[in-house]
């Protein structure tokens, strides 16, 4: 909106802005709070590109091996990098779960990348 010249105000209710994708800083560490998963690369692209940017000019992607890390009451499961390993993971939390992520991944509003 602003780029077409309408004078835009940002309201936050949170400490900082960013939504699901603010960053904490605290006792000089910076964390990225999310997304976990990058999905939806086409989406960032054509945003930086309807202002003239690249995203790689800003910055760069690494794949992480886990890719993150779930805390349970009783513990924690490491998300695995490796959609064959992720699917042996859902499907030890429920029989029947990874085909339902198949179904979900072949959406194409996810799967763009
Ligand atoms: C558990 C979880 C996991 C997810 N994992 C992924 C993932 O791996 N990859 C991915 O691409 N997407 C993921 N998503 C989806 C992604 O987080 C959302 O699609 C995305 O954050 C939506 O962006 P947004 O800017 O619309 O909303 P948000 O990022 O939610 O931002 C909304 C902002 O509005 C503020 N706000 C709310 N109400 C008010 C108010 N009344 N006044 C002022 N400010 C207000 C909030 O504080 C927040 O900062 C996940 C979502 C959830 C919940």
């Amino acid at each position: 909106m602003a780029k077409d010249g309408l004078e835009v105000t940002v309201l936050e209710k949170q400490p900082t802005p960013g939504g699901r994708a603010r960053q904490l800083k605290e006792d000089g560490f910076t964390f990225d709070m999310g997304p976990s998963w990058y999905w939806m690369r086409d989406v960032f692209e054509r945003y930086f590109a309807s202002f003239g940017k690249k995203v790689e000019d800003y910055y760069t992607l690494e794949r992480l091996d886990p890719s993150y890390r779930v805390y349970w009451e009783s513990g924690f499961t490491d998300v695995p990098a490796s959609y064959e390993a992720f699917r042996e993971v859902l499907e030890s939390w429920e029989p029947g779960a990874a085909k339902n992520w198949m179904l979900f991944w072949k959406k194409p509003h996810i799967n763009t990348g």
